[in-house]
């Protein structure tokens, strides 16, 4: 039986931060993965550019039942830690809005960082190997896997979230939580597209797919945020709602502004007084795309010449513009989903060094826990903080 001092079961950003600061440590490190290639997430991760942190990350960009969990981990490790990383290896990287940093060349970038420091510091990293079963030993963890058996004195679990199965997602992690007394929180999808079933929004989400709106203010459950939303086939996506969807419940109406830096009763009826014979379908398609404007003023609204409009008329026009209801019927679910929201609860793991109160010697790290990051590098930061934090104790 071989014996690393550490092992950690997952692959991902989380899991490499951890390997590569715990051998930096002079610990030996092994990690163990499923898949036949490590970081899958983080080569598919914003577009192909990977959005790894972001300049402004705060505790307020997450969301988890606890969360105060996140600070200590966060302000240790923070997002000029890792672009002191990114610097050290000589990425290119750009700001993209919103303090959202993303590689000028490709995600592979900042995989390939990862995998050189693990490897400079001496941790390894062995793929195709699935975990058949965990004990616990009176001096840490034993181990049965497709690779044989081994033993170790701290195990780190950094098998992520439910999200994209096909990248190499799976519930393990959760699953090991159980095992070792730990309460899971219930999951679901977050930073994921809406889907629609009502058929006259249907029809139009679809003749729309494609098209975007920028900086739409949308809200739902007392979260807002102003960004482009996108329509599809399938119902609507985009930043804005992607965002949302992490605060949305099923049943829950998402209210949508599509305006918001118009004061459109007054922008309507100053219209009508300076260009009366104008139809509203020529006024709304200064404001959207020409089909989207025919489409609303078909569907939504009678479109006439604006001098035919009473002031009510007019009003009704600027509330729907400026409060689009709608109940979504789901969304596109943990097949297309960035994040997984819920997880391992974190009122039983230490928010120092993400060790388990239940366990000792067993940690967790990243998506697996019950703390979920906004879009924009946020769930990349989380998953280098909480890897650093571990890397350093185990
Ligand atoms: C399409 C997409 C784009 C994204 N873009 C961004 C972005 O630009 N910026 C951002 O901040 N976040 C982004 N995210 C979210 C981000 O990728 C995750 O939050 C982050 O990867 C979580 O890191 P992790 O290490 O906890 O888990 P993961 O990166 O998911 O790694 C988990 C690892 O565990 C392995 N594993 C799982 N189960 C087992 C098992 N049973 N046995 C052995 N190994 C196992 C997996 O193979 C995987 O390698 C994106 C997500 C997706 C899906």
């Amino acid at each position: 039986m071989s014996s690393p001092e550490v092992v950690i079961i997952g692959a991902g950003a989380a899991g490499l931060m951890c390997a590569l600061t715990a051998a930096a440590r002079g610990r030996r490190v092994l990690v163990l993965d499923h898949a036949n290639k490590a970081g899958k997430k983080i080569l598919m991760s914003g577009g192909g550019r990977c959005n790894f942190t972001n300049m402004y990350t705060e505790p307020a960009n997450f969301l988890s039942h606890n969360p105060h969990f996140c600070k200590s981990a966060l302000a240790r490790y923070t997002q000029w830690d890792f672009i002191e990383l990114v610097c050290k290896h000589d990425v290119p990287y750009h700001e993209k809005k919103l303090g959202q940093l993303f590689c000028d060349r490709k995600a592979s970038d900042i995989l390939q960082l990862l995998l050189v420091e693990c490897s400079e510091a001496g941790a390894e990293i062995r793929l195709d190997t699935a975990i058949e079963q965990i004990e616990r030993t009176d001096t840490g963890y034993r181990l049965a896997t497709s690779a044989g058996e081994f033993a170790c004195q701290s195990l780190v679990i950094a098998t992520g979230g439910l999200s994209i199965p096909t990248l190499g997602a799976t519930g393990f992690g959760y699953q090991v939580a159980r095992q070792f007394g730990h309460s899971v929180l219930p999951t679901r999808a977050g930073l994921v597209p809406f889907t629609v079933t009502d058929p006259q929004l249907k029809a139009l989400c679809a003749e729309l797919s494609g098209t975007a709106v920028e900086d739409c203010l949308v809200s739902c459950n007392g979260q807002s945020f102003k960004e482009n939303i996108l329509f599809t086939h399938r119902g609507l996506s985009g930043p804005a709602i992607l965002q949302l969807s992490s605060y949305w419940q099923p049943g829950d109406t998402v209210h949508i502004n599509l305006l918001p830096h118009i004061d459109l009763p007054e922008w309507l009826a100053e219209q009508q007084r300076e260009r009366p014979n104008s139809e509203l379908k020529t006024l709304l398609a200064e404001l959207f795309t020409k089909k989207m404007a025919g489409l609303l003023a078909e569907q939504w609204f009678v479109s006439k010449p604006l001098k035919q409009y009473t002031p009510a008329e007019l009003n009704a026009v600027a509330e729907r513009l400026a409060d689009w209801t709608l109940i979504p019927a789901g969304t596109e679910g943990y097949r297309t989903a960035e994040v997984t929201l819920g997880g391992v609860d974190t009122r039983e793991v230490s928010s120092k060094t993400m060790e388990s109160q239940k366990s000792p010697g067993l940690y967790f790290v990243g998506e697996v826990l019950d703390v979920t990051g906004h879009l924009g590098g946020f769930n990349f930061q989380w998953a280098w903080a909480s890897g650093h934090a571990a890397g350093e104790v185990v």
